[in-house]
């Protein structure tokens, strides 16, 4: 391929990336959004949101495009419903639909509901290399008046929003209809009926549901305003002037906000809406097989981390179209999916036989998986320990890393060996300790066994495994070779197979294990000779 062929596009975000360019002119910076009400632990389902505005974001930097990612956290939005996870249930079911914000915090630490959600989420985005965030508190927007004008425009064209919303409503929108809600002086809440709007004066009288209390409020000068979710959507894209913001299934049905959004942005504020890409939903597998989203116990972005490196988080996000579900898998599949980012890996650096446009493809994701915006990759292949192996490692040397790194003293090179290893290393402990399968957690005897029964012939056979690796031990050079020295003995001694399972009973108590001769090598010589 010649520098003057059109580079091909391998990615989404690079096709979503030049969809941008298109449909809103090549211009020189580009607004993207995310947002989301803190209305409960913020959870994966969130984070797609936020990466994949996060991989269009890098894709348009990397064409050179600056970008401003805003952040809306809608904390201003009514606190409808308390989830089942928050302690202190019956004081925060008084607190109903009040301003989210204005909610204490149940944990004691932040000053509020809303900021505890937030700020757990803001402190691990940096992990996974999403850096250049622009957080805005809606609830600091809307009480400063900065949207009033938006406000007093929207209340102006009030029939013209209610024949947009109507034609996607099988029922008509109520008499007292009004595209606004106001916080209640009284009470605080706003579950309240806009009673009349003054076009001249620009203000709106309304009467309390709750309690009753009948007040006014200046549209010009109002901190209480709240506009409702399908109207604020829009007035915000046109106030902040969004070019990308993506939409969870909820949204992007035909006739939801999404669609009555684009309308109301056209229509009402003579603008078009931002490009779009709707994500679906993320399943889980395995979560220590307690993971039920009805009880509330939600996964956030610190549980994924605890279990992927952070690069792998992003290559599972970056692997998948925002329109695919998929599962995040926290069982026995995680040893496949640390085999398959390695063997991309590997694909990148050249040492796997692809055909060239895989490779392509592959360096793409693997350059967007970086945790450096500019998706930079190593100049040379960072070390491998592999997953299950480092896992084997682990349990031989009671969990203790510093003992585990000895092993691989020889493999690791430089700074990213050395990250890359800690990081694995860690994330395997916490994985075989948290989440890994009984029958894969094993623990070596710490003494000799004696009541494995063993026939004469068996006796004999472990004897003489005992002087053979007591003498020979540095001529086993690979698992092949000890692997191929023992099946001989094997047969030699005319034993079934029934021998390895008393052998994994003298090494661990147990009638499995990892690979024999390679768990024999990672167990040691002076161990082994011990337990035989
Ligand atoms: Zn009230």
């Amino acid at each position: 391929m010649t520098e003057n062929n059109q580079k091909q596009i391998f990615h989404w975000a690079d096709q979503i990336a030049e969809k941008v360019i298109r449909e809103k002119g090549d211009k020189e910076s580009y607004t993207v959004a995310s947002g989301i009400t803190p209305s409960g632990v913020v959870h994966f389902g969130n984070f797609r949101e936020v990466i994949t505005v996060d991989l269009v974001a890098r894709a348009l930097m990397q064409r050179g495009k600056k970008v401003h990612f805003i952040y809306s956290w809608d904390d201003y939005d009514t606190f409808r419903k308390v989830p089942a996870n928050m302690p202190k249930q019956e004081e925060l079911k008084e607190l109903l639909f009040q301003p989210i914000v204005d909610v204490p915090d149940p944990f004691g630490e932040y000053s509020s509901y809303a900021e505890h959600n937030e700020k757990v989420f803001e402190r691990d985005l940096p992990r996974v290399g999403i850096t250049y965030v622009d957080f805005i508190y809606q609830n600091k927007k809307y009480r400063a008046g900065d949207y009033n004008e938006n406000i007093i425009h929207i209340m102006d064209n009030k029939e013209k929003v209610g024949e947009i919303l109507q034609q996607f409503r099988t029922s008509e929108l109520e008499e007292d209809w009004a595209p606004l809600l106001t916080y209640c002086q009284h009470c605080n809440r706003d579950r309240i009926s806009i009673t009349g709007y003054d076009k001249e004066t620009k203000t709106v009288t309304y009467k309390c549901e709750l309690c009753g209390f009948e007040g006014k409020e200046d549209l010009k000068t109002s901190s209480r305003l709240k506009l409702p979710w399908r109207i604020d959507w829009p007035m915000r894209w046109a106030y902040e002037g969004v070019d990308f913001e993506p939409g969870g299934r909820d949204h992007s049905s035909a006739g939801g906000s999404r669609d009555t959004a684009s309308i109301i942005i056209k229509e009402i504020f003579g603008k078009e809406a931002p490009v779009y890409a709707a994500y679906d939903n993320i399943g889980i597998k395995g979560f220590n097989g307690k993971i039920s989203s009805s009880k509330g116990n939600v996964i956030t972005l610190k549980e994924i981390l605890d279990v992927y490196e952070p690069e792998m988080v992003r290559w599972i996000f970056a692997s998948y179209k925002p329109n695919a579900a998929f599962d995040l898998s926290f069982d026995l599949d995680v040893l496949k999916n640390y085999e398959d980012f390695d063997r991309l890996e590997r694909t990148v650096y050249g040492l796997e036989q692809v055909k060239e446009e895989k490779r392509a493809n592959a360096k793409r994701i693997y350059e967007l998986s970086q945790l450096n915006a500019d998706g930079k990759i190593p100049e040379v292949m960072p070390f491998q320990p592999s997953f299950r192996h480092l896992c084997n490692i682990l349990q031989i040397n009671d969990f203790d890393i510093a003992k585990t790194r000895k092993y691989y003293e020889n493999d690791i090179k430089n700074e990213r060996d050395e990250k890359r290893f800690n990081e694995r290393a860690e994330r395997a402990v916490f994985w075989i300790q948290n989440h890994a399968p009984e029958d894969f957690k094993f623990i070596i005897n710490k003494e000799k066994r004696l009541d494995v029964e063993l026939s004469d012939n068996e006796k004999t056979f472990v004897e003489a495994l005992h002087n053979e690796l007591s003498q020979n031990w540095d001529n086993y050079q690979t698992d092949k070779e000890l692997q191929n020295k023992i099946g001989n003995m094997v047969t030699e001694f005319g034993l079934t197979p029934d021998i390895y399972k008393k052998l994994y009973q003298i090494l661990i108590n147990r009638d499995l294990g990892p690979k024999l001769a390679g768990f024999i090598r990672s167990i040691g010589r002076e161990k082994i000779l011990n337990l035989l």
